[in-house]
């Protein structure tokens, strides 16, 4: 059973989700935050998308079918799941339950509306959300990364516009406009909540008797 009232005493896994529109660059924020930060693992998402160039199933993605999919969502083996692009995105329970109950960190990859969803089942989880410098230089991104047709990048254009608008749904907005300094602002964001009082109350108990 899923529960969000965590013991206080009790560390546990941090959900770290990684929020902003399509081409903001997540992935290459996330790979070289894993870099520094080897304490976090990335959440493999399920998806009805068709693998993209080079991706392997189990690795990028659990790729499957629709039927497959509202199988999961039937069965509740989908902690949350949004539909982008006309195919379904979700998270998978089980691993989630798993890496927070062996006090392991994980970072979650999701669109606005899945991020939503987890922060309500897990009110601690971290909510960072992503933003362009500018509409135009996302575009410029879709468009050299070369892996959507124009048609599609015309929608995740539209699909941004609605995303950012919902920026104030966030706790922490950072603006993607040099990597290292996105990175370095999200490493600081993960440092003050770890140096919360209540994430380190069982340590101070210890050392303190308080
Ligand atoms: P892409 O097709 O570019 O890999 O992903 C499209 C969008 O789906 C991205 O914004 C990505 O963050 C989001 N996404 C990936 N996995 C999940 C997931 O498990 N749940 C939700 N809600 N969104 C996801």
């Amino acid at each position: 059973m899923m529960n969000s009232m965590m013991d206080k005493n009790m560390i546990q896994g941090k959900i770290l989700c990684v929020s902003g529109p399509s081409g903001v660059g997540k992935g290459t924020v996330i790979d070289k935050l894993m870099e520094k930060r080897q304490d976090f693992v990335l959440s493999i998402s399920m998806t009805t998308r068709a693998p993209r160039g080079e991706e392997k199933d189990g690795i990028d993605y659990y790729f499957c079918s629709v039927t497959e999919f509202q199988d999961l969502i039937a069965k509740k083996e989908i902690l949350e799941f949004d539909i982008y692009s006309d195919e379904y995105y979700g998270t998978p329970v089980g691993p989630i339950r798993e890496f927070i109950r062996n006090k392991q960190n994980v970072i979650l990859d999701i669109t606005i509306a899945g991020a939503l969803q987890v922060k309500k089942i897990f009110p601690e989880a971290l909510m960072v959300f992503l933003l362009p410098p500018s509409m135009e230089s996302l575009r410029d991104r879709l468009l050299k990364r070369n892996t959507e047709t124009e048609e599609q990048i015309k929608a995740r254009i539209k699909q941004a516009e609605i995303e950012i608008s919902h920026v104030e749904k966030f706790e922490y907005a950072i603006l993607n406009d040099k990597i290292e300094n996105t990175v370095s602002k999200l490493e600081a964001i993960i440092i003050a909540e770890e140096c919360k009082y209540y994430n380190q109350s069982a340590k101070f108990e210890q050392l303190f008797n308080i």
